[in-house]
């Protein structure tokens, strides 16, 4: 972080975080002059991964709470790049940014796209996910998406789960579940190994998109097995969107050279 020309103070970007981009982006934000950056965490996750310039861990109580924090904080713009599924917070991001006139940028990584050899089917919810499995016989179901929510699968006693989460998830689970403690990125040998090693004959993901992740999806292709991906939420209206860190970066140095202008 260094003082823009002119001696202004620097410009300060609050980035909501908790996804590799936000890391990224943080990184991208500190490295360049004029630019100071705060990261916000949820606090979900133990130990995070490093991340550069200053860092504030915990929800800032609702979007008033965001708002007040913005403000008082002297922020000048801000990032949401936290997950596609992280809604509640992407919508208070929106909220505070409205209210306090302070420009914000969603950085979003675009959703999978289904391939030939995929057989995929796309669900509203964890909950519908549930359901469709509650169809199947007894099944071998691999579930990648996260360790909250996992109470919709809870009354499935024929299926064997095996649950890859960073963090334990807590009960209720269903009654036959394996628990792998594991984070991204992945590797397509490891997700093909693994994919193998449990007999897996199902696995039910989120649309998250992104690169770390995917190699799981090309695996259940090669090993034709079914895929139930669950359909993220809609981003808030009006908002703009930022496909990489890239787009990010450009969208908010133009954002904060504009509420400097004002
Ligand atoms: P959420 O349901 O959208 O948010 C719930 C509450 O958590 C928010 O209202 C906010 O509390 C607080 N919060 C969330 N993200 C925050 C942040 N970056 N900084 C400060 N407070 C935050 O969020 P979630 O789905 O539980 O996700 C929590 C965090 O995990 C997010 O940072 C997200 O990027 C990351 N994550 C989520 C997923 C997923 O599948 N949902 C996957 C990977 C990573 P207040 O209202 O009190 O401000």
């Amino acid at each position: 972080m260094t003082s823009p020309p002119g001696g202004d103070p620097p410009r300060h970007i609050l980035v909501l975080g908790g996804t590799g981009e936000a890391r990224a982006l943080a990184q991208r934000l500190d490295a360049l002059p004029g630019l100071r950056v705060t990261s916000s965490l949820a606090g979900r996750v133990r130990a995070p991964a490093a991340l550069p310039g200053a860092v504030r861990v915990g929800g800032f109580g609702g979007p008033e709470g965001l708002a007040a924090w913005l403000s008082g904080h002297g922020v000048h713009a801000l990032a949401d790049a936290t997950h596609p599924f992280a809604a509640t917070v992407s919508a208070h991001a929106a909220t505070a940014a409205e209210a306090t006139g302070i420009p914000l940028v969603l950085l979003r990584r675009p959703g999978w796209r289904e391939t030939t050899g995929d057989r995929w089917q796309w669900v509203a919810s964890l909950t519908e996910a549930a359901a469709r499995l509650a169809d199947r016989p007894p099944a071998r179901v691999l579930l990648t998406t996260g360790r909250g929510g996992l109470a919709a699968f809870a009354a499935l006693h024929r299926h064997h789960f095996l649950v890859r989460a960073v963090e334990t998830p807590r009960p209720p689970l269903p009654p036959h579940t394996e628990i792998l403690l594991d984070r991204g990125p992945y590797t397509l040998e490891a997700e093909r190994a693994l994919l193998r090693r449990h007999r897996v004959d199902v696995l039910v993901t989120k649309d998250s998109g992104g690169a770390a992740t995917a190699p799981k999806l090309t695996a259940a292709r090669e090993q034709g097995l079914p895929v139930l991906v669950v359909r993220r939420p809609e981003p808030p209206p009006g908002v703009p969107l930022a496909a990489t860190v890239a787009q990010a970066v450009h969208r908010l140095r133009q954002a904060v050279r504009v509420a400097h202008a004002d």
